[in-house]
């Protein structure tokens, strides 16, 4: 029971419950792979953010025992204070060459590298323009740095246009938009944003979480799938999703790296990445740099997925990327339909309000390098099976 202070706590997961919102978060007893344990039994996994089935990769498990031996766990302190460790420095210097930036600074996660990254941009007096549906990572950096926040409709540029002409030009601006939307798998028009920018001398920022390891030639992300290089000031990034590991970056300019690192908080105030996650990712680039298996493997299983899951009836929404969104419309169904595809041997989570609008609720399927053919089409027909059951798909 709750002391009085707190009684208003369990009024409100009362509500969420009620209304089919309240999260059950699974136990993984095994690593995070195209198959996972939960309660003991194995079931296929897809909704981890492993798109290149790196979280579990035999050299990246390597590779990280062996920094532990060579360098401990910890990074001391912030690395402002107790010095930056030679394998922080070599992480950005590759990610840096990976990314074809000429600098690159991690952070502890994607979410801290956004919170480093807007109030060290713009503040009070200035404005930022924000895609509507941009992550909350995003939405609470801008309420961070006091700016003036203008929503601009998802990935409607002319809706931007229009918004940036209005405003008046004192101050900095700041176009800010997700990369790869997390939840939707659609990629913002990102070259007409770039028009946008230079014309009114906006700073131009994207969040490429979804796009790492995904998007452009090796996965270099969405700058280079669109050919920005040198035009796009801040690239975002996290190594949480197809790095497999967990930790955020932005490439960009030497000069914009050298002031996150003067002045991104979540740098000076918190400790830095773990080594072996650090030489986990280290490994993690080297994998990408020296093939692009992975990466032509997660979209061929994507293109296959999508295709099939089209072809049983299901509304899978406008992805251009491998998240599969399979919509239901409202929450509860949404929960049953996951609860179902669990009890057929099947991991896909229900996706609901504030994640996504009201009435929107969905199962995201997340595709995976790791996935294999067999995998795909058992998932396939425990789909099909479940979405005849419950009605959400004919036959
Ligand atoms: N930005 C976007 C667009 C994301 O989808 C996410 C992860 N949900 C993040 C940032 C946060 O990344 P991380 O998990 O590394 O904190």
């Amino acid at each position: 029971m709750a002391d009085e202070t707190l009684r208003w706590i369990e009024t409100e997961m009362a509500r969420l419950q009620e209304a089919g919102l309240l999260t059950t978060i699974r136990t993984i007893e095994s690593p995070m792979d195209a198959r996972v344990i939960i309660d003991g039994r194995e079931l296929l996994n897809f909704c981890a953010n492993n798109y290149l089935g790196l979280a579990n990769h035999p050299r990246l498990r390597r590779a990280a025992k062996d920094a532990i031996d060579r360098y401990g766990i910890g990074p001391g302190a912030v690395r402002t204070i107790a010095g930056t460790m030679s394998l922080h420095v070599a992480l950005e210097e590759r990610l840096a060459a990976f990314k074809r930036a000429e600098a690159c600074i991690t952070f502890q996660s994607g979410f801290m590298a956004n919170l480093a990254t807007i109030p060290a941009l713009v503040g009070r007096g200035d404005v930022i323009f924000s895609d509507e549906l941009n992550h909350a990572s995003i939405i609470d950096a801008c309420r961070l740095s006091r700016a003036e926040v203008v929503r601009y409709a998802h990935c409607d540029v002319d809706d931007l246009r229009r918004k940036v002409e209005q405003v008046p030009a004192s101050g900095r601006r700041l176009i800010v938009t997700d990369g790869v939307f997390s939840m939707d798998g659609d990629i913002a028009p990102l070259p007409a944003i770039c028009e946008i920018a230079e014309a009114h001398g906006a700073i131009l920022m994207v969040d490429d979480a979804h796009g790492e390891g995904v998007l452009g030639e090796g996965g270099r992300g969405i700058v280079d799938h669109f050919g920005l290089h040198g035009r796009v000031q801040v690239e975002v990034g996290t190594l949480s999703k197809a790095f497999g590991v967990v930790g955020g970056l932005v490439a960009g300019s030497r000069l914009v790296v050298e002031w996150l690192r003067q002045r991104g908080r979540p740098f000076l105030f918190s400790s830095a990445m773990t080594v072996p996650d650090v030489a986990a990712c280290l490994e993690a680039v080297q994998v990408l740099e020296e093939s692009t298996e992975l990466v032509d493997r997660l979209w061929e299983n994507a293109r296959f997925f999508k295709a099939e899951m089209q072809r049983l009836g299901f509304d899978i929404g406008h992805s251009q990327t491998p998240i599969v969104p399979v919509m239901l419309g409202e929450a509860p169904l949404a929960q049953h339909f996951s609860r179902r595809l669990f009890e057929e041997g099947l991991f896909a989570t229900a996706i609901s309000y504030p994640t996504v609008p009201m009435g929107k609720a969905r199962i995201r399927v997340m595709n995976s390098a790791a996935h294999s053919r067999a995998d795909l089409e058992e998932a396939l027909a425990i789909f099909a099976r479940v979405g005849r059951e419950l009605g959400v798909i004919g036959g």
